[in-house]
């Protein structure tokens, strides 16, 4: 049999095809445009643009676009072929470098919180040659960025890639400070592990609510959850494990380093976790990834759902942002060593990130703040809507004996043996605290809170930017110093002492965690309404703004659409449970209870049964019928009120939290109060067994 990974990248205009294919030059001139985050000569474009059709057009490639990552949370591409007319009325294929830079789609239809009026439609793609072209259904796609027609972002890469020479700058700053160098870049590095749900797809199809909003708006709790705890980590069923095979080899090709997979906690939910790569290039794989596992599923009859909260009672899918930041020497800048306490590199660049989370905590929120991911934040499934730092005890008994001066703490690592047949192992620097949501996990920081179906372009440019401004700091200060040696435990040990409050090693689902927090000044912004206003606060737009990551215009305009997106989200929903509730829930209910009734004139005509089982119910659904009516009036009362009293963006949004979120939860309660008394073959989708124990 053929082995999978003998494709591996075979979709890829990568770095092998790229010398097989590029003279040896250009190759060489390119590759040091990527590595120096350089612009491109427009003379090695062309030659690429040609090697790139060739190699594509070799695999029966005949349309090439630009992908991009407007601010709606997903790609876009528009598609052209390479036909060219040439002389004499014939056609050839041509890509010229002029097509690989640039591109300019009509903008108009895109979000762009106000940057951009309509009548200046006119957006740019532009090549991004750190991030591989590849194809994708016969078409090839050049990964771009997309802005304005004055040069504004409109989209999630730009200010990604901005971010990412941000903290190389200042990292750099700061390796030369403690001698180093050798190092002529830093990037980041992220390992986004993604969660989801499959179902089965006639079962999908049967709920609007799914179809229309990823997540159902009614549904009874169902006999069996995730109580068993069974599913976790549980044997893959045939029909999954299929799936998961050809995602798989899919994502392979694409050069996507898919990696492991498991059952997640709830029943129907699953992980895929990617080896860690350049935080660019894992975003846009991160993007496919979701892409394909919606096309896969498709072909095995499934659908998968990347929303953060498609159940109630069971978990919802959340994305953990693993973290890092490595040099061009292959050195991981976060990897504590044998000796953590006389690491002064990696204490200090751990300093850093401790200050930049603890001040900007709203910012960290933010990235992670959506009207899907509302309902997992806080629910004790996944963190809390407030920040901290899980250090582990090891690292916090180094901060702590550095803090009170006393000598550095030793620490070399334990070996531990469970049984004397097994090989002993190392202990890790960090235990495992599954609570935190910003944890340290051995050489890397794990952000546990963005939800599962966002770009995680947007949590790392957040720890991009706010870690990157804690270095200059650092390297402002060190600067100054005539002994950086002596100066640094110092400089390290005042950060840890200010910044203490952030630390916490404990169990950030319990009711003390809200108090203490509470206490020690931290944020706790629960909903994405609370979260977004601070986008603007003065403090954070001077940060974008000199890190040159975002302009103060591009910051309000990701708030607005940000905002938008949040109001636009909870007005499907409301409409959608308004159309389940009248012309399925409320028919049905009726129609049910209607069969009761003849059922019992039936019976009593024959023999004068009492049935007082059946007029019990009868009376029974028939108040509940009366007061989901009552509910779907308040609805549609609270939705036209809200639109009717609030214009401005915020207070819209405001509204649609308190009022229509309030008013779409009675109504629900009381379609799930019907649900249990109605015969299955009378409900009118299907339930929560159905749905969560169809594959
Ligand atoms: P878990 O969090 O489930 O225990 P692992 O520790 O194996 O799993 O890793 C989780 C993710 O972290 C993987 O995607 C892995 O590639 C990624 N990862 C590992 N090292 C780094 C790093 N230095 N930078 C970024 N991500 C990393
Ligand atoms: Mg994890």
């Amino acid at each position: 049999m053929k082995n999978p990974l003998d494709d591996f990248g075979c979709l890829v205009f990568d770095d092998r095809a790229m010398r097989e294919r590029l003279p040896r030059e250009t190759y060489t001139a390119l590759q040091r445009t990527i590595r120096e985050g350089k612009s491109i000569d427009p003379s090695i474009a062309g030659i690429v643009a040609n090697a790139m059709k060739d190699w594509a057009i070799e695999k029966g490639v005949t349309h090439y676009t630009h992908w991009f990552q407007p601010m709606t949370g997903i790609t876009a591409e528009k598609h052209d072929s390479f036909l060219s007319p040439y002389a004499d009325g014939d056609i050839i294929m041509k890509f010229s470098g002029k097509e690989l830079i640039q591109g300019e789609p009509d903008a108009s239809s895109f979000p762009s919180g106000g940057l951009r009026a309509t009548f200046e439609a006119r957006g740019y793609t532009a090549w991004d040659p750190t991030s591989y072209a590849f194809i994708k259904e016969g078409t090839l796609c050049i990964p771009t960025a997309f802005c304005s027609y004055d040069g504004q972002a409109l989209d999630m890469k730009t200010p990604l890639l901005r971010s990412m020479e941000s903290i190389n700058r200042q990292a750099l700053r700061v390796l030369r400070l403690l001698g180093d160098t050798e190092t002529e870049r830093v990037i980041t590095t992220t390992g986004a592990e993604q969660e989801y749900f499959l179902l089965d797809k006639e079962m999908y199809k049967k709920r609007r609510d799914l179809v229309f909003c990823g997540r159902t708006l009614f549904g009874a709790k169902p006999a069996k959850g995730q109580e068993l705890e069974d599913h976790y980590f549980g044997a893959i069923r045939p029909r999954v494990q299929a799936f998961m095979r050809e995602l798989n080899h899919e994502l392979w090709k694409l050069g996507v380093l898919a990696k492991t997979e498991h059952n997640e906690t709830s029943p129907s939910q699953h992980e895929l976790a990617p080896i860690f790569t350049t935080t660019n290039i894992a975003v846009d794989h991160n993007q496919l990834t979701m892409e394909m596992m919606k096309k896969v599923a498709e072909k095995h009859d499934l659908v998968c759902l990347l929303h953060e909260k498609p159940f109630a009672w069971v978990n919802g899918s959340g994305k953990h942002n693993n973290w890092s930041l490595a040099t061009d020497q292959g050195e991981n800048l976060l990897d504590p060593g044998d000796n953590p306490a006389e690491n002064m590199r990696f204490l200090l660049f751990l300093a850093a990130i401790i200050a930049a989370v603890d001040e900007y905590q709203d910012l960290l929120r933010i990235a992670a703040a959506s009207a899907g991911n509302d309902h997992r934040l806080g629910a004790s499934e996944a963190p809390p809507a407030i920040i901290s730092i899980y250090l582990g005890s090891e690292l916090t008994s180094v901060l702590e004996a550095m803090e009170c001066g006393s000598a550095c703490h030793p620490s070399v690592r334990e070996m531990q043996s469970l049984a004397n047949t097994l090989p002993a192992f190392a202990k890790d620097t960090t235990d495992r605290n599954r609570t935190s949501p910003f944890a340290f996990t051995g050489n890397k920081f794990e952000f546990r809170m963005p939800g599962s179906s966002a770009s995680v372009a947007t949590p790392n440019i957040i720890i991009n930017t706010i870690v990157a401004e804690k270095l200059s700091y650092f390297a402002d200060c060190l600067e100054q110093e005539e002994d950086v040696a002596k100066a640094l435990p110092r400089l390290i040990c005042e950060t840890v002492k200010d910044h203490q409050r952030i630390l916490f090693n404990g169990n950030n689902y319990s009711e003390e965690w809200v108090q203490e927090a509470a206490r020690r000044g931290l944020l706790n912004l629960e909903t994405t309404v609370d979260a977004l206003p601070y986008f603007t606060a003065p403090k954070n737009i001077s940060l974008f703004e000199k890190q040159q990551v975002f302009s103060e215009d591009e910051v309000r305009s990701r708030y607005e659409i940000l905002l938008e997106n949040y109001k636009k989200t909870l007005h499907i929903e409301a409409l959608t449970m308004l159309e389940m509730a009248k012309t399925q829930i409320f028919p049905a209910t009726s129609d049910f209870a209607g069969r009761l009734a003849e059922n019992i004139a039936k019976k009593r005509a024959v023999c004068q049964a009492a049935c007082k089982a059946e007029e019990k119910l009868v009376l029974r659904l028939s108040n509940l019928t009366d007061k989901l009516a009552e509910k779907i009036a308040n609805l549609e009362a609270a939705l036209a009120q809200v639109n009717a009293e609030e214009t401005n963006v915020l207070s819209l949004a405001k509204a649609y939290r308190d009022k229509v979120k309030a008013a779409m939860k009675e109504l629900r309660a009381i379609a799930d109060e019907i649900e249990p008394l109605v015969a299955k073959e009378a409900w009118p989708f299907p339930t929560y067994s159905d749905l969560l124990f169809s594959v």
